[in-house]
């Protein structure tokens, strides 16, 4: 029986910390395979993390097959979400352009697209003249070319907090806000419970999110999780003609860490800056935004002397190989059974959905279909945080170590 709103839950089939993007929907998705009490924690308010505030880019042209599972599930997803749901995220397939400037860059490009269209994307290849044509706003000229995904897009994020919400409320989730989560109970190397700053749930089952506090949450519970939080910052420019959606593709500067997109008929542009230290943004870095700005009025020549109708700062998750977490806990005894741990790596709108699902999946039966995630666990961490893995070549430039290390 779903417990009365107004008590808080004595036991759960499921427990999930956490309610942003990941911990939201992980939730919802749990309760839909059949889980009848389901607990989301939330020390704040849903979506109060990073997940109400992101710029919303979803791309399926990711540097890895993990990359490029996850976020086609992801895409899928919003685009069922009216039908399942009554409600969505605002995703909009945008078509988004990844230009190539050096000769490595198409190089990179084209053994990257060989690795996408095996994974059944339909990613073309734009030669200069055609980027050109395809995109009016950029400078003519000033690419190689690039690579073109027509159904990659964006989500609205405040909108995706509002969607899984209501998901939440219809399937009977018990949602906390305003409840910490402060460690596991254990026996037999085995979860038994959560204890939060409200009482003590009894479960057999729990879901570890966090965003950029992810590893904060896991250190309360002896597990070592290398996530770390860095600043990231938005700017949205006035209207101009020149950014009539029709005629403005996202475009990813992958070298520069700065990306656009239309937004109320101006331009939306995220960046990250490589030498910014982990951290919790505090305010914006107005040097690093005017930097930033010259590279982008160079590219589009419309943006240069716009006035900024928004600008944001906040921290972002991220992971030292910039790839997902989704794997058990794992404490100095080994692994904790009962427990997943999930962090999509800064990457929870293009990702999110597809994390959250998988997290899931594994939590009620140790495997998913969505994408393989044998590699993806904590296990594939040393002791200092570094990966095994190679990281995923498509990210923003965050720093390569967490905080705590
Ligand atoms: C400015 C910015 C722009 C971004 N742009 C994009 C983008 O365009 N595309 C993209 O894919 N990604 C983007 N991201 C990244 C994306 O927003 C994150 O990867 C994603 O929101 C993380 O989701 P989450 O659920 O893991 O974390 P969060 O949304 O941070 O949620 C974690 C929740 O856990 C709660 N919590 C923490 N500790 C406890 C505790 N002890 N007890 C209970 N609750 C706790 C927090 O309060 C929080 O609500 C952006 C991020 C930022 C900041």
């Amino acid at each position: 029986m779903p417990v009365a709103r107004s008590e808080f839950p004595k036991t759960a089939d499921a427990v999930v910390v956490g309610g942003g993007t990941i911990g939201g929907w992980c939730a919802y998705f749990l309760a839909k395979a059949g889980l009848r009490d389901v607990v989301v924690i939330e020390k704040d308010r849903l979506g109060q993390g990073a997940s109400s505030r992101a710029a919303g880019i979803v791309r399926s042209q990711g540097g890895t097959r993990w990359a490029v599972d996850l976020a086609e599930w992801s895409r899928a997803f919003y685009l069922s979400q009216r039908d399942e749901l009554g409600v969505d995220s605002g995703f909009t397939a945008q078509g988004y352009f990844l230009p190539c400037f050096t000769a490595a860059d198409v190089a990179a490009a084209e053994s990257r697209m060989a690795m996408q269209r095996e994974a059944g994307l339909a990613v073309e290849w734009l030669d200069s003249d055609e980027a050109d044509r395809r995109n009016p706003t950029m400078r003519p000229g000033a690419t190689l070319g690039g690579t073109f995904f027509a159904g990659d897009g964006y989500i609205t994020p405040p909108r995706n907090v509002l969607a899984y919400a209501v998901a939440l409320a219809q399937a009977g989730v018990a949602v906390r806000e305003g409840v910490r989560f402060t460690g596991l109970a254990a026996a037999g190397g085995r979860v038994t419970g959560v204890e939060t700053s409200a009482g003590a749930i009894t479960t057999e089952r729990v879901v570890l999110t966090g965003g950029p506090t992810l590893a904060a949450v896991g250190a309360l519970a002896g597990i070592n999780i290398p996530v770390g939080g860095v600043r990231h910052q938005v700017a949205v420019t006035e209207p101009h003609p020149e950014f009539e959606p029709s005629r403005l593709p996202m475009v990813f500067d992958l070298v520069a860490g700065l990306y656009w997109r239309p937004e109320e008929r101006g331009l939306l542009f995220g960046m990250s800056n490589p030498d910014e230290p982990p951290g919790k943004a505090r305010e914006i870095d107005y040097a690093y935004l005017d930097k930033v700005r010259q590279r982008l009025a160079e590219l589009v020549p419309a943006s240069d002397g716009l006035g900024l109708r928004r600008t944001w700062a906040a921290t972002i998750d991220f992971t030292p190989d910039h790839l997902p977490i989704l794997g058990p806990a794992i404490t100095a005894d080994g692994v904790l059974a009962g427990v997943t741990v999930a962090a999509p790596g800064g990457h929870g709108m293009m990702w999110g959905p597809g994390v959250a699902r998988a997290a899931a999946d594994l939590a009620l039966g140790g495997t998913t279909t969505v994408t393989d995630t044998t590699d993806l666990g904590l296990d594939r961490f040393d002791a200092d945080g570094n990966s095994r893995l190679d990281a995923d070549p498509i990210a923003l430039p965050f720093p390569e170590r967490t905080a705590s290390r």
